[in-house]
């Protein structure tokens, strides 16, 4: 196969133009391409008035790749490197016992597809409940204000990415090709099918919801099993190895390989880890607050005449700033056209984050304005970060009232420094309801400084981003793990023989895609030790 990149065709173009531009690439005919998969997919809007796509692809020509190589290519042509990631070993014969994952985030369903392809039936473990009625229990804390600890937008089936804009991309190298590899498995799991090949994939949440069922179907098809509000309470370890899981019904799991994907909010799992002696440091993250802004004053601002083009979709933004006060601000988790969410899993506590639909139409663009946190700001120990988190989720809170409604401040009040009494021409989205009031307590005051000066800096790059009816919503704590559970080459804790941590909770991973990648590394790691090890 060849690999050509730097393709471009306007985003109107046709089936046939593709083949076209190929072969003038290569110096072919058309009828002489025998196919073309597309690798990524760029939308390229630098030219406002002729946005175009920008292909990477994979060609099959034929007379032959190497004819066509040992001739001397243009620069955008080589060898293809995409070779189709396997999952592999396969299980030996008569193993004792299955490897267990805990957790069925996107680590730990991908550790389980993977294991389950490979021959070894794994056990998961879900606290949460199967991801309907979980949507159920969600929808409820939404709408009603009653939080179930173990039911929410962190924990049950499908992690803390089930109830998101779904966004699927990485900045890991994937060198092996399993970040595809998972696009691959989602695809045919009923995710939409140019998430393979676009360069900002996204689901949405209630296409994600279905992908979330299929794969517990496939994985239990391949031999797995799966078990609802079984909640790991501790690890039982002798002589430095794991040798099973107590549940929280008292009931042991027998099982010397453990996954343990359990996302970066089961602050509890953490605080057992750190009580066994399993090898924990604190580690960076970011808090912050979600701005919202009319959806279609981004998309002017973003894609110009192509504003309400169908082709080109809803206009996104990245934006960086380094504040004199040495700190750094950052939108994170940007959602166009989507709501932002209440996402606690702790009572009496309050923790915003974003999602947003497939179209992407609801009428708000959000995004989280955070500052990063390093362990020199909080206490020390393991459990700092986690411990500061909670002390700013519980404030936030009570700012809100007590009751589950967020704080909320309009961005011309939060410049000036006073409080705001209400909503102007942007209406809050998140449910259950916010309480308008002064944001400058919901945070630490450099992160306050910070995303002060950040907001008219902003505003230079995206016209209108410090619009004074803008909303900001209190507080975004959950970025990533305030906790790197560490582990070594062969993908073990540095403590626990047989303990695999992985994925976003173990600080090993941060978002769906390269979380997902990590749990199918952890898998291929302990497959290769249970085979080794014939247990
Ligand atoms: C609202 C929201 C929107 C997001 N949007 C995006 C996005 O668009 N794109 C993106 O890439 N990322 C997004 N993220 C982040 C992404 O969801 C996480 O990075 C990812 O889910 C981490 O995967 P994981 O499997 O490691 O952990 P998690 O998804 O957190 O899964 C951990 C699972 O372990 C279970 N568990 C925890 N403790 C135990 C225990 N003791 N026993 C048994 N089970 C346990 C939990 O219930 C949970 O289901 C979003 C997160 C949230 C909350």
């Amino acid at each position: 196969m060849l690999r050509l990149t730097d393709i471009r065709l306007p985003v109107d173009h046709d089936g046939r133009a593709l083949k076209e531009a190929v072969a003038l690439a290569l110096g072919l005919r058309p009828d002489e391409i025998l196919d073309i998969s597309i690798f990524r997919r760029a939308y390229d809007a630098r030219k406002k008035s002729a946005p175009s796509f920008v292909y990477t692809l994979d060609v099959s020509v034929s007379c032959g790749d190497e004819l066509l190589i040992n001739k001397g290519l243009a620069p955008n042509v080589s060898k293809s490197p995409y070779r189709e990631f396997e999952f592999a070993p396969k299980a030996r014969p008569g193993l004792a016992l299955r490897p267990v994952i805990v957790g069925a985030g996107p680590c730990g369903y991908f550790a389980g597809l993977a294991l389950a392809k490979m021959g070894f039936n794994p056990l998961i473990l879900e606290r949460g409940k199967p991801v309907k009625q979980r949507a159920a229990d969600t929808f409820s804390f939404w709408k009603k204000a009653v939080l179930d600890p173990e039911s929410n937008v962190q924990f049950g089936e499908g992690g803390a990415g089930a109830f998101s804009d779904g966004k699927l991309t990485t900045r890991i190298k994937d060198r092996q090709f399993i970040a595809r590899k998972v696009l691959f498995e989602l695809v045919n799991a009923g995710a939409p099918p140019e998430i393979a090949f676009v360069s900002k994939p996204h689901i949405g949440t209630y296409k994600l919801m279905g992908v979330v069922e299929n794969l517990r179907k496939a994985i239990l098809s391949l031999g797995g099993e799966i078990r609802f509000t079984a909640r790991v309470e501790e690890l039982v370890i002798k002589d430095g190895a794991i040798c099973g899981v107590r549940l929280a019904d008292g009931s042991l799991v027998e099982s010397k390989t453990i996954i343990l994907a359990v996302g970066h909010s089961a602050r509890d799992t953490y605080e057992m880890l750190h009580r066994l002696g399993v090898a924990l440091e604190p580690k960076p993250f970011s808090m912050g607050l979600r701005i919202e802004h009319p959806q279609a004053l981004i998309n002017r601002q973003q894609l110009g005449s192509n504003a309400d083009n169908p082709l080109v979709g809803q206009a996104d933004y990245s934006l960086v700033h380094h504040a004199s006060n040495k700190r750094t601000v950052y939108t994170f988790c940007m959602c166009p056209g989507g709501k932002v969410l209440a996402a606690a899993s702790e009572k009496n506590a309050l923790v915003t984050n974003g999602m947003s639909q497939y179209a992407r139409d609801d009428v708000n663009a959000n995004s989280a304005l955070v500052v990063g946190v390093e362990p020199a700001d909080y206490p020390p120990g393991p459990l700092g970060g986690m411990e500061f988190q909670r002390q700013w989720e519980q404030k936030a809170f009570e700012l809100g009232g007590g009751n589950y409604f967020a704080p909320a401040q309009l961005v011309g009040d939060f410049l000036a420094a006073r409080p705001s009494s209400g909503a102007g021409a942007v209406t809050p989205s998140y449910k259950p309801g916010v309480r308008f009031a002064e944001l400058a307590s919901s945070l630490p005051g450099y992160i306050i400084e910070a995303i002060r000066e950040a907001i008219p800096v902003f505003d230079r790059k995206i016209k209108g981003f410090a619009m004074p009816d803008a909303v900001l919503t209190g507080v975004e704590t959950r970025t990533s793990s305030p906790v790197r559970i560490l582990r070594d080459e062969t993908g073990q804790s540095l403590t626990v023989k047989g303990l695999y941590p992985a994925g976003e909770g173990a600080g090993q991973a941060g978002g769906i895609l390269s979380s997902a990648v990590d749990g199918i590394k952890a898998a291929v790691k302990a497959a290769e030790k249970m085979n080794r090890e014939g247990e």
